[in-house]
């Protein structure tokens, strides 16, 4: 990132609606495009993520929109509410950004948004931020997470070469949720159906099921912050691979909106650290 960006923080985009498609019965395509999304950063990482801004009802915000000036003189309780998506997909060339909003009912804003989008509607965002993109290195992949990690590992798949072991697991609500990815030859994708389990504990038996192939594991592990912490557990301590081999997080959390979880995250992580301090010795 350039100095002058990290100065201003996060790069502010708009984009527009271009069209949506419900790509299974609760995961909605949003495509984005137009003038404000030229040159967008996003190609380094496989879990490039934006941060979409909602208004808050009732605030009117000064025009040209200038997120620092926002924080610069409002109150915290009127800045825009943030919410959390994976770039699924950016074509340079198109100009498109492909957001994949899981859409869990008429709770939140991100999925009834995504729901209700029509093109020409448009939203701002900053990014996008990202770590993660599989090492060409590796011995092997292992990728693991539910439906809200999906998107980014449906976009790690498309990035490994033939012919690298990958062990993908993908809990979904049901058979309805499966989707059509496009895997390299050395992939083996396992859909586990939630049916009534709490969310994560499909994924978590079969991941501790599962006999690791030889050699040097990179992994993605994200999804709701239960069973990512227990993963995390598991691949830490009981497995002992080191933290710069994993890329885990929670993405979210039952009961909380994302604005819960944000400030519930940090000490969250504390407690993950401190328990696997103590297991390790
Ligand atoms: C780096 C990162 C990348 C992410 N990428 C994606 C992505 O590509 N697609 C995606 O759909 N999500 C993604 N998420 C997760 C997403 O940000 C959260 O699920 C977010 O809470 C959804 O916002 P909302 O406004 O719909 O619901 P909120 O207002 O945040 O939450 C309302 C209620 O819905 C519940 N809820 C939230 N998410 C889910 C869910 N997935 N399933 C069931 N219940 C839920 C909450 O626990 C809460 O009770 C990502 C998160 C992070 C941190």
């Amino acid at each position: 990132m350039a100095k002058e960006q990290a100065r201003k923080g996060p790069a502010l985009s708009t984009g527009t609606v271009v069209r949506t498609e419900r790509i299974t019965p609760h995961m909605i395509r949003v495509v984005l495009g137009g003038p404000g999304l030229t040159g967008f950063p996003a190609g380094e990482f496989t879990d490039h993520y934006v941060k979409l801004l909602f208004p808050r009802p009732g605030v009117s915000y000064p025009e040209p929109f200038d997120m620092a000036a926002v924080r610069a003189e409002y109150p915290r309780d009127q800045w825009p509410v943030t919410r959390t998506y994976t770039v699924r997909a950016w074509d340079a060339d198109a100009g498109e950004l492909t957001l994949d909003f899981v859409y869990h009912g008429d709770t939140g804003l991100a999925g009834p948004w995504a729901e209700a989008a029509r093109p020409g509607d448009e939203i701002r965002f900053l990014g996008p931020g990202g770590a993660y993109a599989p090492d060409p290195d590796a011995g092997w992949h292992l990728l693991a997470g539910d439906e809200s990690a999906l998107p980014a590992i449906a976009a790690a798949l498309e990035r490994i070469g033939d012919g690298v072991p990958v062990r993908a697991f993908v809990e979904v609500a049901d058979a309805a949720e499966r989707q059509d990815l496009k895997v390299p030859g050395g992939a083996e994708v396992v859909w586990l159906e939630r049916g009534g389990r709490r969310v994560g504990e499909a994924l978590t038996e079969a991941v501790r099921a599962l006999e690791f192939p030889p050699g040097e594991i990179h992994a993605f592990v994200h999804g709701e912050a239960g069973f990512v912490r227990d993963l995390r557990r598991y691949l830490r301590v009981e497995k002992g691979i080191p933290l710069e081999r994993l890329s885990i997080s929670g993405y979210w959390r039952v009961g909380r909106d994302e604005d819960g979880w944000q400030s519930a995250k940090r000490e969250w992580n504390r407690e993950v650290e401190e328990e696997e301090a103590r297991a390790l010795g």
